[in-house]
């Protein structure tokens, strides 16, 4: 069932938003080198408890051992952050946080070059950014989930890159993952409708290469088939009537 937020909720999403977009800012600070991402993760912990009810979404989500989500280079989503990853320059890092406050939440991630990454690497991030962009300007009253996946398609495939198909972003409010399933992919008028007052978070994965992905023997982090280098880049956003609006972002126009 697709759930209509208040304008309580959604202020308390946003709120939750500020907190999140903080968290990824200090951990984009504290990239670099020899650094690891068990570190990361303490640090982005700690900020979000720093906030009254505020806690972060995913500790304990479906058994989810930590407050981030650290995937590197060829790893999609879901990679375990740990004292034994130390960041290497040259490397990406994906990272993907909730923050819980007032019981509802809110879902963001952003990838992050790690030193000095090469040129095709930079252009993979660009890319992967522009499509989430693509995607929030398709997510408009009147258009359909299909409009959104069509257009971060579309922009992923036009640079070479394909997208990954088998997660998908999704509603998200009382429950971090709601209805609808919103999918990279789609056909223009196709899915559920968008009406005002839903919040979805939007978050393409774009692999360098083909589109393929398989879990690893911890049972969580998902990385590409073909080892090609992935990135990945969300916002929570409210359809709003007079436009959408992204509750992740620090400060909210
Ligand atoms: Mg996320
Ligand atoms: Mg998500």
């Amino acid at each position: 069932m697709v759930t209509i937020k208040s304008t309580r909720e959604i202020e308390t999403m946003a709120s939750a938003g500020r907190v999140l977009a903080g968290a990824l800012a200090l951990v984009a600070e504290n990239v670099k080198p020899g650094v690891s991402t068990e570190q990361l993760d303490d640090l982005a912990e700690e900020f979000i408890l720093s906030h009254p009810g505020a806690r972060p979404s995913f500790k304990g989500l479906y058994d989810f051992p930590k407050s981030l989500c650290t995937s590197i280079n060829n790893e999609v989503v879901h990679g375990i952050p740990s004292s034994a990853r130390v960041l290497v320059d040259g490397d990406i890092l994906s990272v993907d946080c909730g923050v819980c406050l007032g019981g509802l939440h809110a879902d963001s991630a952003t990838t992050i070059p790690v030193g000095e990454v090469a040129d095709a690497t930079k252009q993979l991030l660009q890319v992967t950014r522009e499509s989430l962009d693509a995607g929030i300007g398709a997510a408009v009253v009147g258009n359909h989930v299909g409009d959104i996946g069509h257009a971060v398609r579309q922009v992923a495939e036009a640079a070479g890159y394909s997208v990954v198909r088998d997660l998908v972003g999704h509603g998200i409010g009382t429950s971090f993952h709601e209805e609808p399933q919103v999918p990279n992919y789609g056909e223009p008028k196709r899915g559920p409708r968008l009406v005002a007052g839903m919040t979805i978070a939007i978050e393409p994965m774009v692999n360098a290469g083909a589109h393929e992905i398989k879990t690893l023997a911890d049972k969580w982090t998902i990385v590409t088939s073909d080892g090609s280098l992935s990135a990945h880049f969300e916002h929570t956003v409210v359809i709003e009537d007079g436009g959408t609006r992204i509750l992740t972002q620090s400060s909210q126009s």
